[in-house]
């Protein structure tokens, strides 16, 4: 067997070759364990991305190995939080019925919170209006979630080493015609195993990206965040609260509540934020708990059941190719997580079922070159970029600290409405929590709302005057200058980035324009279609 570096096709070409050659002189060095097994696919991670893969895979009888850094069960910083649709997958897998066994607090409230006062609380309007979703989400601890996805993979039949921590791979032969050599530290071993294709599962990390060239990490796309489970929490109602304050804008912090009284609390702001502002994650965790117990009355005794602990999120924003000679980047490992709600265990289910028709098609053609993959990254934008370009595009929009006064109104006013108008609530709110992020609708609903308000605006003002009051007059245009003001401390502040912000804006309009003018509905609303090619 060679082992050599393939002639890579992308943009970090040289990066992909200095990655390579240094893992081929590596792997010359280490004691091989190198066993005669030859794989189709190796996937490296098990969190729900790589077993998600690994089960679907096995079911089609592919042979997977999946290598996994850790021992599990292992915990792993997160909001816990599973939506209906990924609910559904967890269905198709067969783990639902075991999750339930541990009786979970179904999530079929939200409230939202800017600067510690409630403005909006009741049931997630957009639950419950598609027969093919359940009507609430799940908070699932991770490490009971990862640990019953992948003993599910096993049990479908692909192989699972644990405590095997992947540092790279080679491609086999010119072009990677003989496929690769996955290099593996197992328990203070040096072990290679081989496979026709490798994937990237594992996280936001990726040794697997990083192998390809292909890791990205752009502080524009990646939010930092602390979170802890909680005790204390005095309610059995289960609403999931955001909270929204100036303290952690563009982020917010977040509260899940669990059954027995457990909860899982975290915050989570834009790492470019961090970095411009000088801002502490922690301490602004310990902000955020402070006034979290003040401020929602369920939550006044809460305790920290075990300190809390940070971990990061690269968002769909910074997704570049998720392919290459023999191999796929999936979940984390390609950046798949929304760009609004930060909510990554979905997409990385749904990353894997568009990773699984790709791979077991390409194996049947015995075409797995960088060309013939080329069509898991049409069809993870024609999946995912229908919703994702827009909460990019609301997210990239909210990036600019400058205008939280502004935002501050603007969600303030929507959340009122929201509380009473439910065929509101249901369309505008729906790229906060999930399901069916429908731009065309969510922008007439709030344009439509606006007009209505701008029209209402001089009977009032008239009405008012004429009762000696200025109220709404005066407000309407304090918000008006508001924008402009904010606009003006933004350009002071900063002429340069304030010019490069503006024009990312308006290029991620255009992106989302063009997923608009398309029409048609969320594809992630039905959900992957399961069938490859027969
Ligand atoms: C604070 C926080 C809160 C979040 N809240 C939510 C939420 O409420 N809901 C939601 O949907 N998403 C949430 N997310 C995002 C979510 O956690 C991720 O998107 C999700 O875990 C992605 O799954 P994955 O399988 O791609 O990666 P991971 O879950 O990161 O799994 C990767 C696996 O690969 C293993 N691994 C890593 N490197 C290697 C290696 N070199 N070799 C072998 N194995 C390796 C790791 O041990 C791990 O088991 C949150 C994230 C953070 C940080």
């Amino acid at each position: 067997m060679t082992a050599t570096a393939s002639p890579p096709k992308k943009r970090t070409e040289l990066k992909n070759r200095a990655v390579s050659t240094t893992v081929a002189r590596v792997a010359q060095r280490s004691r091989a364990r190198s066993a005669p097994a030859i794989y189709d696919v190796i996937i490296a991670g098990g969190g729900p991305a790589g077993s998600s893969l690994a089960w679907k895979l096995a079911s089609q009888g592919v042979k997977v190995l999946v290598l996994e850094r850790t021992k599990f069960p292992r915990e792993k910083v997160c909001g816990d939080f599973v939506e209906p649709r990924g609910l559904r997958i967890l269905g198709q897998m067969g783990a639902l019925a075991a999750l339930e066994a541990t009786s979970p607090l179904p999530i079929t409230h939200s409230s939202t919170w800017v600067d510690d006062r409630c403005e909006y609380s009741n049931k997630i309007p957009f639950y419950g209006v598609h027969d093919t979703l359940l009507p609430h989400g799940y908070i699932v601890p991770r490490h009971v979630l990862d640990t019953l996805l992948l003993e599910i993979a096993a049990k479908q039949g692909a192989e699972v080493h644990y405590e095997s921590y992947v540092t790279g791979f080679t491609w086999n032969g010119s072009s990677g015609r003989d496929g690769v050599t996955v290099e593996v530290q197992s328990k203070g071993t040096s072990e290679s195993w081989r496979a026709r294709a490798i994937v990237g599962a594992d996280g936001v990390n990726s040794v697997v990206a990083r192998t390809a060239g292909l890791l990205v990490n752009d502080a524009r796309h990646i939010a930092l965040s602390q979170r802890a489970y909680v005790t204390g929490y005095a309610s059995s109602l289960g609403e999931a609260a955001f909270f929204f304050d100036r303290e952690f804008f563009p982020g917010y912090g977040w509260m899940f509540p669990m059954s027995g009284g457990m909860a899982n609390v975290g915050v989570g702001i834009l790492k470019e934020t961090c970095q411009r502002e000088g801002i502490a994650v922690p301490e602004l965790f310990r902000q955020f708990f402070e006034k979290l117990k003040a401020s929602h009355r369920a939550c006044r005794q809460l305790k920290l059941f075990k300190p809390a602990i940070g971990g990061i999120v690269k968002t769909y924003g910074s997704a570049g190719p998720n392919f290459f000679d023999r191999g796929l980047l999936i979940g984390d490992a390609g950046c798949f997580v929304d760009p609004m709600t930060g909510e990554g265990i979905t997409p990385a289910m749904e990353s894997a079922l568009l990773a699984a028709r790709v791979l077991t098609d390409a194996l049947k053609d015995g075409n797995l070159d960088a060309s013939a993959l080329s069509i898991y990254e049409k069809g993870h934008r024609d999946y995912f970029g229908p919703a994702m370009a827009f909460t990019d595009l609301c997210a990239a929009t909210l990036r600019n600290p400058h205008y939280w006064p502004s935002w501050k109104n603007a969600i303030v006013r929507g959340c009122r409405l929201a509380q009473h108008d439910r065929a509101f609530a249901a369309t505008a709110g729906g790229c906060f929590g999930g399901i069916e992020v429908q731009p065309v609708g969510i922008l007439a609903e709030v344009w439509k709302k606006t007009a209505e308000n701008l029209i209402a605006l001089g009977p009032i003002s008239v009405a008012e005057l004429t009762r000696g009051k200025i109220t709404t007059a005066t407000a309407a245009l304090q918000e008006g200058v508001g924008w402009l003001t904010d606009s003006w401390k933004s350009v002071c502040d900063d002429p340069v980035w304030h010019a490069i912000w503006a024009l990312e804006v308006q290029g991620k309009w255009l992106r989302a324009v063009n997923y608009m003018a398309r029409g048609g509905t969320d594809p992630r609303t039905q959900g992957v279609l399961q069938e490859s090619r027969a």
